[in-house]
């Protein structure tokens, strides 16, 4: 109602200032022809005559009408430059002001909920740095005053920055345009005012805040290296710390470029995702499905069968699968790459050398140029009272004590209800153990859309996980050789016996041990860095789980790259990573796989979406399969084809994934997805269909209808 009244208020306004033509009066002629009366008129009351040229001022800048300009000028001819200069500045601050917060009460909500995801970006530039970009802007007349203002109401910008950054922005402008009022009688046209010299000289002193800011960015980076002694010269380019995804990828990098780069990893090379997480974990998966689909044989007009299996050869193929994918990883790959790979544990001793305990008991120390920290991240174990007595494992142990048994645990606990407990539970279960699986949030999954936490939780029931979500671990007893884990629900507690707990709630930064602290690199939950990746100390990096965000092997490899291009060539071009567009899927049966927003997250940021749905229940190849389960939902902007986000629960959907995430990273919407021929009959083409239902939904109604009266007409 207000803004409605506020809207109502500016338009009549501004359409009379047109309609009664009062922009004659703000002319260079008609200002040169009035000039002598209203000097006149000033002598006799010179505070009215300036209450007045202040007030209308305010006014013609707070709507935005064109005229600022001219009475700039009026100022110095009417009041000298003085005098003028104070009016002008003041009035046109508050005029300004007065724009922005109108333009942020009328139009900001609506602006930031429907394009939110795009300024994203502008937001966060304008929270971190917004005075010195419209510092610039202010005293860089290339971008005309009411638009500025306009514009940086939409941002979060606060009003009072605004008001003041505005204030001394505008200052030399405002000088330069009222000094030539002083002049009028010699003035011919406004360009004579703003000539391309002057242009140039405030384009100096625009950018002249960027150079103070690299500036200080460069003292900043001094004070911080001053209590350290710089090597004279260095041994190597790039010395990278952690032979998993993000360690194996920057080194490789570096040699591809010729760099000298050492590699360091004190365990295993492949890091986790080799040896612990990821390749392990699909290599079971895949044993369990298989295991499941014999049981599952009547559907596919087999005799019912219940697999025959020795659970310490299933474990014995993980390992082998393990072996056969290690020499991707070795270090005479990365030896042959042209990577130095020595194994010891290192520890940064100053920002320029790394001491390496080596495995053989020796010590060597090398000097760096760059340094990158891809020490990764290990399971976090919750101190849950008695935990200790009880014994459990984490995805660190497990493969090798569990390797050692002819049967899997009989009563398995899994503790945690997000990707990696949920992929363990359901394989176990599947291979025969009874799996009883604790999260304490209301849904596992959470980071997912409801209905996905949904369908997930129905498979794994379906398989025979008793998942307990908002059960809330409290401690493990023992009572001799029997083992109990108390849980708390509703103010209820419970005991749950078991044979073997996994923990699996999560999985925390290696931060400790090997240098961060005496160097005082900050650190939160991960090391702390910026957007290219730098650390406190500008050349010492830090990639994969150790840094964050994500926690995937294809994140930190991604940033691997970041992270050797920024070392080796940042003097020439720093990368911010990029982020924008990042999949991944927890392969549960049926897989989940997810790229960008998904509905929840949608609502949260408050971006305008639209919700697309197909179901693979509905998809030829899906039901011959025996796999029609699942869907594939799009969220996309309002009224047009261009994809936020993607969703896909289904069989094989990590793979499904691909096309969207190749068409949110090139930009291509659902019509191109649509236009694209999908071999028939294939679960990929769910994603075509998927296209095809947010087609119908907006097909051109009144269109069709002429269409149709066309058809009619041709048969009549
Ligand atoms: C069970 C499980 C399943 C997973 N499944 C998937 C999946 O399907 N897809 C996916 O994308 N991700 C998955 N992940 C996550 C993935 O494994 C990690 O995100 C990935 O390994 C991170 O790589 P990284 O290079 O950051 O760290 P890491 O792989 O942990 O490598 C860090 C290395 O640094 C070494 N190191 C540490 N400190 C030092 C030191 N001071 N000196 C020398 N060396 C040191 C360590 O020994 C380690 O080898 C899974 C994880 C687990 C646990």
């Amino acid at each position: 109602m207000k803004r409605a009244l506020l809207v109502t208020l500016m338009l009549a306004l501004i359409v009379s200032f047109f309609a009664f033509d009062l922009q004659r009066f703000l002319t260079l002629e008609a200002l040169k022809q009035s000039q002598h009366d209203f000097a006149a008129l000033n002598a006799q009351s010179p505070w009215q005559i300036g209450g007045i040229f202040f007030a209308v001022y305010v006014v013609v800048t707070a709507l935005s009408l064109p005229g600022a300009a001219i009475m700039t000028l009026a100022a110095g001819a009417l009041f000298g430059l003085a005098e003028g200069l104070l009016l002008v500045s003041f009035a046109s601050s508050i005029g300004a002001t007065l724009a922005f917060l109108a333009s942020r009460f009328v139009f900001r909500d609506s602006v930031q909920r429907r394009f939110g995801d795009r300024l994203k970006a502008v937001n966060e530039g304008v929270e971190k740095d917004g005075a010195l970009y419209l510092f610039t802007l202010r005293l860089v007349p290339v971008f005309p005053f009411f638009l500025i203002n306009l514009l940086m109401g939409l941002t979060p910008m606060r009003t009072g920055t605004f008001y003041w950054v505005s204030q001394v922005g505008m200052l030399a402008g405002t000088l330069v345009f009222v000094n030539a009022g002083t002049q009028l009688g010699q003035l011919q046209n406004l360009s004579g005012i703003i000539s391309p010299g002057l242009i140039f000289s405030f384009a100096l002193l625009g950018i002249f805040p960027l150079i103070a800011k690299k500036f200080i960015s460069w003292i900043q980076a001094r004070r911080v290296y001053a209590k350290w002694e710089k090597p004279a010269k260095f041994d190597r380019n790039l010395i990278v710390i952690g032979g998993g995804a993000a360690g194996l990828v920057s080194s490789y990098i570096a040699a591809a470029v010729k760099a000298k780069v050492t590699l360091i990893e004190t365990h295993k090379m492949g890091g986790d995702c080799l040896n612990y997480g990821c390749v392990p974990s699909k290599a079971l998966i895949k044993s369990a499905r298989l295991a499941q689909q014999i049981r599952q044989g009547e559907h596919y007009g087999l005799n019912m069968q219940s697999p025959d299996f020795s659970f310490r050869k299933v474990m014995a193929r993980v390992n082998e699968v393990i072996r056969t994918v290690a020499p991707h990883d070795s270090v005479e790959r990365y030896t042959s790459l042209g990577v130095e790979v020595l194994q010891g544990y290192a520890r940064i001793t100053d920002p320029w050398t790394v001491e390496i305990k080596l495995n053989d008991g020796t010590t060597q120390t090398l000097t760096t140029r760059s340094i990158v920290i891809a020490t990764g991240a290990r399971p976090f174990v919750p101190p849950l009272p008695g935990l200790d007595d009880v014994g459990y494992v984490t995805s660190d142990t497990l493969w090798e004590k569990f390797s050692e048994m002819d049967v899997p645990p009989a009563r398995l606990v899994v503790l945690g209800g997000g990707p990696i407990g949920c992929e363990l539970s359901q394989s176990f279960a599947r291979l025969g153990s009874k799996v009883m699986q604790i999260e304490m949030a209301p849904r596992i999954m959470i980071r997912e859309d409801v209905e996905v936490s949904e369908l997930a939780r129905a498979s794994l029931v379906a398989d025979g996980v008793e998942v307990l979500t908002d059960h809330k671990a409290v401690r493990c007893e023992k009572e001799g050789e029997r083992k109990f884990i108390v849980v708390e629900h509703d103010g209820q507690s419970q005991r749950i016996e078991f044979d073997t707990l996994l923990c699996a709630v999560g999985r925390s930064a290696r931060l400790k041990g090997f240098g961060l602290e005496e160097l005082g690199i900050p650190v939160q939950r991960t090391v702390t860095t910026n957007e290219y990746l730098e650390t406190l100390y500008p050349n010492i990096y830090a990639a994969g789980d150790v840094a964050g965000p994500y926690q995937f092997t294809h994140t930190a490899a991604h940033q691997g790259w970041y992270v050797a291009v920024n070392a080796l060539f940042g003097d020439f071009k720093r990368f911010k990573a990029d982020y924008s567009v990042i999949p991944w899927a927890t392969f549960i049966d049926p897989e989940v796989a997810r790229v960008g927003l998904n509905e929840q997250e949608a609502r949260e940021q408050g971006i305008g979406h639209e919700v697309t749905r197909y179901g693979i229940d509905d998809l030829d190849r899906a039901i011959a399969d025996g796999a029609a389960h699942g869907f594939v939902k799009v969220l996309t902007v309002p009224g047009k084809d261009k994809i936020l986000g993607a969703t896909i629960v289904g069989e094989h959907a990590g793979d499904l994934l691909a096309e969207f995430v190749l068409a949110m990273k090139h930009g291509l919407g659902l019509n191109k997805i649509l236009g694209t021929i999908h071999i028939y009959p294939t679960l990929a083409e769910a994603n075509k269909y998927a296209a095809g239902e947010w087609k119908r939904a907006h097909a051109p109604q009144k269109v069709l209808a002429w269409l149709e009266r066309y058809h009619a007409w041709k048969r009549s």
